[in-house]
């Protein structure tokens, strides 16, 4: 292939685990893929190891105290990467000339300028960043239909539907149904939950995960805030998104047709397919994946989650029709129990109870605008660090 047919790709939130995997694809293609710009958030010695190895155009950390040390790790190493720094120069690199496939790998709200920067400027949007669209999922669809930017989702279960949804008829669907692995602690009643330690939390049974999203699988929030990624990718109420307990994982997600028929998409638990998918669409590549054996599988189970046991989904399944402000309240507010569970700060079912008053506390309200949103998140923000702080003083580990 000529170079100029090589796709450049830009990878945000590089240094973490869907970044690797993404740059795991990236790698196994140099004559299609070229890694041109590397973000990441405040590993400066991550994010060098990996400008050495893939030689990117350009580097990007978020944190301004670190950008001295990735200015000068760059010129000790010899390359010609540029270092930047902040939100804005992240925005206009994602923007610019320099890339025309985004990989949005960055976790939390924070993901949201450049992912809504990469759907405004009509890139090819492979969206890990699920909560961007949590946050503000009609911006951001409405940005990538005005500019013809392509979203490929790489959370598993919608790179699941996309791609049952783009091997047959997109119209008849009756419903989706995701499923879910269920999470380290799938069976447990809330007694035991209450013990749960973050070591517990963040180590799941079936993916290996950055630690947010291991968190929020245990607590089953993973789920409610994919039904809300799914009601905006694929433009479907919420009556029509189910969600079913699968502990295999090798099941990602069904699209069921009004005529009976229902279509899955099966694999092993490993991102680098959906993100090959992304990096590939339409054509198949290599994703260093290995296939199904299903007879080595064994059993494939399905059950009904356990709302009483993991309220989270029912929360964001909630906030979800309460529509507005509400799901930026949900992300924001599960974003700062989360941390605060990680630090040892509160218990794990402080989880959902921090998230339920702050959706209570905070009321869904209209939220036409991006600064609507950006201020029910300051608030929502402000509300549960409040309420961790009264409860929880910092330095005094929940039991
Ligand atoms: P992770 O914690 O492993 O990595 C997060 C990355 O974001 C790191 O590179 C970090 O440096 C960067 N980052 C954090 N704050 C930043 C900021 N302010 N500016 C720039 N970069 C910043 O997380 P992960 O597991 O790779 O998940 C990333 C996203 O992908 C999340 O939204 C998650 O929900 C989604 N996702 C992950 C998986 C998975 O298998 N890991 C699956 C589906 C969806
Ligand atoms: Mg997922």
């Amino acid at each position: 292939q000529p170079v100029a047919d090589i796709r450049q790709v830009a990878v945000l939130g590089a240094t973490g685990s869907i970044g690797a995997s993404a740059l795991d694809v990236i790698a196994r293609h140099p004559r299609r893929l070229r890694a041109s710009v590397l973000a990441a958030g405040g590993n400066v010695d991550a994010l060098l190891e990996l400008c050495i190895s893939h030689r990117p155009d350009h580097a990007v950390i978020a944190d301004p105290a670190a950008y001295p040390a990735l200015r000068d790790g760059l010129r000790a190493a010899g390359l010609d990467t540029q270092a930047h720094t902040g939100d804005q120069a992240l925005e206009a690199l994602v923007a610019g000339t320099g890339c025309d496939t985004v990989v949005a790998a960055i976790v939390g709200a924070a993901g949201l300028g450049s992912t809504l920067a990469a759907a405004h400027a009509g890139k090819r949007l492979l969206l890990a960043n699920k909560e961007s669209l949590v946050l503000a999922g009609e911006l951001v669809i409405a940005a990538a239909r005005a500019s013809g930017a392509e979203i490929v989702p790489v959370d598993s279960e919608h790179s699941a539907v996309f791609q049952c949804l783009r091997s047959c008829q997109a119209e008849g669907v009756s419903r989706i149904m995701l499923t879910a692995s269920g999470g380290p602690f799938r069976g447990w009643d809330r007694t035991r939950l209450a013990q749960v330690t973050p070591a517990q939390a963040v180590a799941h049974p079936k993916w290996s995960m950055g630690p947010k999203i291991s968190v929020d699988s245990a607590t089953l929030m993973n789920k409610g805030l994919e039904v809300i990624e799914a009601h905006h990718l694929f433009g479907l109420p919420a009556g029509r998104i189910g969600v079913l307990v699968h502990p295999q994982s090798l099941v990602h997600a069904l699209v069921e047709y009004v005529d009976g028929s229902t279509l899955a998409q099966l694999g092993l638990p490993d991102m680098r397919t959906a993100l090959a998918v992304g990096l590939g669409w339409p054509e198949r590549i290599d994703s260093g994946v290995g296939g199904l054996d299903l007879l080595a599988q064994g059993r494939l189970e399905f059950e009904a989650p356990d709302l009483a046991a993991f309220p989270c989904l029912r929360l964001a399944q909630e906030a979800m029709a309460a529509g507005g402000t509400a799901p930026a309240v949900l992300n924001a507010a599960n974003e700062e129990a989360v941390s605060a569970f990680l630090q040892g700060r509160m218990g794990f079912l402080g989880i959902p109870a921090l998230v339920e008053d702050a959706l209570a506390a905070l009321p869904a309200a209209p939220a036409g605008s991006l600064e609507a949103l950006l201020a029910a998140d300051a608030d929502a923000r402000r509300f549960a660090r409040q309420r961790i702080d009264t409860m929880h003083p910092a330095g005094i580990p929940a039991a």
